[in-house]
């Protein structure tokens, strides 16, 4: 599944002029990112790092990919509403998982308290990888589904001028003519302006709530500028300001500084680092709260490893998602080997099979945002350690995938232009929006291409591992 610009891959000065086009490019059509030294400022900025080139996917996984987004959209909305499955799933990991207990505490006190929300809004994005088999045949398999702050879909649109801009460089104008349109910050900011417009009050302002740090600004503002060219205001609040000026009005109305809120969007709180005690009051405000959260708790709760690890267990998605075999057989092919290391004789084995055997496996923690899970004699070792202890349940363990590599350019700033082997990892947007029972917008929203060199098992464009790519269907 080779690209058809494997000529000019070794052709070193044809390769320099590309890359130097590329780079203003992307500056001039803002793939951009505020730099290391000064996150918090917008004065000096960098290009986000992303390929010379755009990578080969293989056409039929990218449908595949696009078919089943809908199905996964319904599956994680129906977990959201399943106390009984999230309870059960739980119960072993929120005993060691001090931030997967947390964030179930807050669940269940909200649950106690009765929703005051009755409008939902999921923005997720299913990442996958192309599995290459005995045969050389690939396969799409998931890594994960992210149901909170998930990223670059405003950045990666940006990227697919750079790439079209490239190709005719190199003499490819057919192929750059070839790139598909993709735009998932539009179709993300479309379910926000949903939520909002059901909510009901048009006064009523969007919250986005960001991090300390805001290097992938932005990405967010990308979505942003689609809001506000609806005439929906937003507002960017940390969690320390929902601390300091955020409180429940009548019938649980979220105000901001005298501001009722309609929709909170999190571009944060998905690992625990976001969190001291304030933050976690904040977060709790925000989820008694009657406005939209996206996601709220129970659906950050629906994307959890372990979640993910449960619902390949023969039977957990036919009794999720009854009456639809046709979702569950589409979901259930997408599944690579997932494995509980629960307590027992099923994890005593799946241990025992992982220490002998490393390379088959990735040992994942419940944690987000690239660069926790572990490989190889790493994981060999961590898992000895911890396999008669408890301890191990807060992890779950996953099939390796094993993709083809192919040779790319990842473009950094202050990095030397060297050939690298690359392999891509695809995430697919999908936007719901639910009001009571009823699905109002279910929909995939645009795709995102990730590449990364070989040597790195782990890590996104957020991590400094990964870059911005664009797919080319083959
Ligand atoms: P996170 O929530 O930290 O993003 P992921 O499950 O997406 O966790 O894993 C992070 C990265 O590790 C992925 O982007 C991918 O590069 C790699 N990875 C995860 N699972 C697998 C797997 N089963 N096989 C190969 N690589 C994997
Ligand atoms: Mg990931």
């Amino acid at each position: 599944m080779a690209a058809p610009w494997e000529d000019v891959l070794r052709d070193t000065s044809a390769i320099r002029e590309a890359a130097a086009v590329a780079v203003d490019a992307a500056l001039l059509e803002g793939v951009l990112m505020r730099t290391e030294g000064e996150p918090n400022a917008s004065d000096v900025v960098n290009f986000a790092p992303f390929t010379l080139l755009p990578s080969a996917v293989p056409r039929t996984l990218f449908e595949q990919a696009y078919a089943v987004q809908q199905d996964f959209n319904l599956l994680v909305d129906a977990i959201s509403q399943n106390k009984e499955f999230l309870e059960r799933t739980l119960a072993s990991t929120i005993k060691v998982d001090d931030f997967t207990a947390r964030l179930f505490r807050i669940y269940m006190q909200v649950l106690e308290e009765g929703l005051a929300q009755s409008v939902f809004l999921g923005i997720n994005r299913s990442d996958y990888m192309f599995d290459c088999g005995v045969d050389g045949t690939a396969a799409l398999k998931q890594i994960e589904i992210n149901t909170i702050a998930a990223s670059f879909g405003g950045l990666t649109a940006r990227t697919l001028p750079v790439h079209q801009r490239v190709l005719k460089v190199l003499g490819k104008s057919k192929e750059a003519s070839q790139l598909l349109p993709n735009n998932p910050s539009k179709g993300l900011a479309l379910g926000i302006a949903k939520a909002w417009e059901l909510y009901g009050s048009p006064s009523a302002v969007v919250m986005f709530l960001v991090e300390q740090v805001q290097r992938n600004i932005f990405d967010q503002r990308c979505v942003e500028n689609e809001l506000w060219n609806r005439n929906i205001r937003v507002v960017r609040r940390r969690f320390r300001d929902v601390f300091e000026k955020g409180s429940l009005g009548e019938g649980r109305r979220l105000y901001m500084d005298g501001q009722e809120v309609a929709v909170v969007y999190y571009r944060e709180g998905y690992v625990p680092k976001n969190y001291d005690q304030q933050n976690w009051e904040a977060r709790l405000l925000l989820e008694r709260s009657r406005a939209v959260k996206c996601p709220d708790i129970a659906t950050q709760l629906a994307g959890t490893k372990k979640v993910q690890q449960e619902l390949s267990r023969p039977g957990t998605l036919e009794s999720l998602l009854p009456g639809r075999a046709e979702a569950v057989a589409r979901i259930r092919a997408t599944f690579a080997g997932l494995y509980s290391l629960d307590m027992g004789a099923e994890g005593d084995q799946i241990a025992a099979t992982a220490i002998a055997d490393p390379n088959r496996f990735v040992l994942k923690p419940q944690r987000e945002g690239g660069g926790n899970n572990l490989y190889g004699e790493e994981l060999r070792q961590v898992l000895e350690k911890i396999r008669d202890s408890p301890e191990r349940t807060s992890y779950i363990l996953m099939d390796k995938i094993k993709p083809q590599p192919a040779l790319n350019y990842l473009l950094r700033a202050h990095s030397p232009l060297r050939v690298s082997e690359c392999i891509s990892e695809l995430g697919i947007f999908g936007v719901y929006v639910r009001q009571g029972k009823e699905m109002v917008m279910n929909r995939a929203a645009g795709h995102l291409l990730r590449t990364k060199a070989i040597e790195h098992a782990d890590g996104g464009v957020a991590a400094g591992v990964a870059v911005l790519d664009t797919p080319y269907l083959v």
